[in-house]
Parts: C-alpha cells; structure tokens; sequence
C-alpha cells in the first residue's frame, strides 16, 4: 500500500537504484556511514592529540582513540550478527568535520587556544557521533535487533562520556586561558 505524501513532485530528489526501500535498508546505510566515520577517526584523533598543549586534553582525545579502536571493532560484530561485509560507505559529514577541525588548527596559535579550538571541533564529532548513534540505536529496536541495540547503546554511552570529558577539560583551565591570551 503506497503512503500517502504531501509532495507534488516538485523539488523530490529522485531516488538511485540502489536507494533503501525498507527500514533494514536504511539502517544498514547508516551503519556503513558510521563505520567510514569511526575508521576515519581513527586516523584524524592522533593528529589532534599531537596539537594538544594540555596534557588532560592530550590524555582525554588519546583516550578516545583506543575507545573508536574499541568501537570500529563492535561495528564489525554487528555486520557480522546481520551476516553483511564489514564495509564502510564515505560519510559526507565526518570528512568535513575532520576539515574543519584541520582549519581550526591552522587558524590558532599553538596552546590554549588552538586546545580551545580542538575541543571545540571534537565536540562537533561527538555530537554527530551521539546523534548517530540515538537514530541507529532507535532503528535497531524497531527492527527487534537487541543484541545490535545493546551493542549501539554502549557506544552511544561511550561518545556521551567522550562528550562530557571534554567539557570538562575546557573548564578546568584551558578556556579561562585561551581566553588570557586575549589580553596580552
Ligand atoms: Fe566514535
Ligand atoms: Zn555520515
Ligand atoms: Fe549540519
Ligand atoms: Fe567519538
């Protein structure tokens, strides 16, 4: 039975062939999106970590590299469970956030500031990560996945305590710093 919709055609994008026709479907697309994007952190964290002044900043983002190791590996148990290849799709989103944290480097002195910068582009990443998370995690429960969902879900707590560490570090000095070095 065809859904009734509010569109007239105008402005629909058309569908590719390969388009998700189903929940599954689009479930297993997201789980390939994020799985790019937890490869791709993998690589982008330690980059981070070495423009890091502080070493609480150092210590929380080299943290959360072993934790996305830890991650990329849950990922690839819960292709496994849905009996699909553990292969990634390029996540449009991740690739710019990784930019725009590489920008934010550039355009920052060294120290407190540029640690301002990197907290606050990590955050960016957490919060995608987080929404992600909620909406594959939604997804899983409503396909009757648990054991995926419970998989997700530990994920999901491990970005928002990710999330939460770097607030915590941006109070503890590093802002009241950066923002120091405004008057000298
Ligand atoms: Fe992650
Ligand atoms: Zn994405
Ligand atoms: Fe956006
Ligand atoms: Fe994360």
């Amino acid at each position: 039975m065809a859904t009734k919709t509010n569109n007239n055609g105008r402005g629909v994008v058309a569908a590719k062939g390969s388009a998700a026709e189903g929940l599954r479907e689009l479930f297993l697309d997201g789980l390939k999106d994020i799985l790019y994007a937890e490869r791709a952190l993998v690589k982008a964290l330690p980059k981070m970590a070495k423009n890091s002044s502080s070493p609480d900043l150092v210590t929380a983002i080299e943290n959360h590299v072993t934790v996305t190791e830890g991650q990329v590996q849950r990922l690839e148990q819960v292709f496994e469970i849905l009996g699909e290849t553990a292969r990634g799709k390029k996540c449009e989103a991740i690739e710019g956030l990784i930019k725009e944290g590489e920008s934010i480097m550039e355009e920052s002195v060294l120290g407190p500031v540029r640690d301002a910068g990197i907290i606050a582009a990590s955050q960016k990443i957490e919060h995608y990560e987080i929404a992600t998370y909620g909406t594959l995690v939604a997804f899983a429960n409503t396909l009757g996945e648990e054991e995926i969902s419970g998989l997700l879900s530990q994920t999901l707590a491990e970005e928002k305590d990710a999330d939460v560490q770097l607030t915590e570090t941006a109070y503890a000095s590093i802002n009241f710093d950066a923002a120091d070095e405004d008057e000298e």
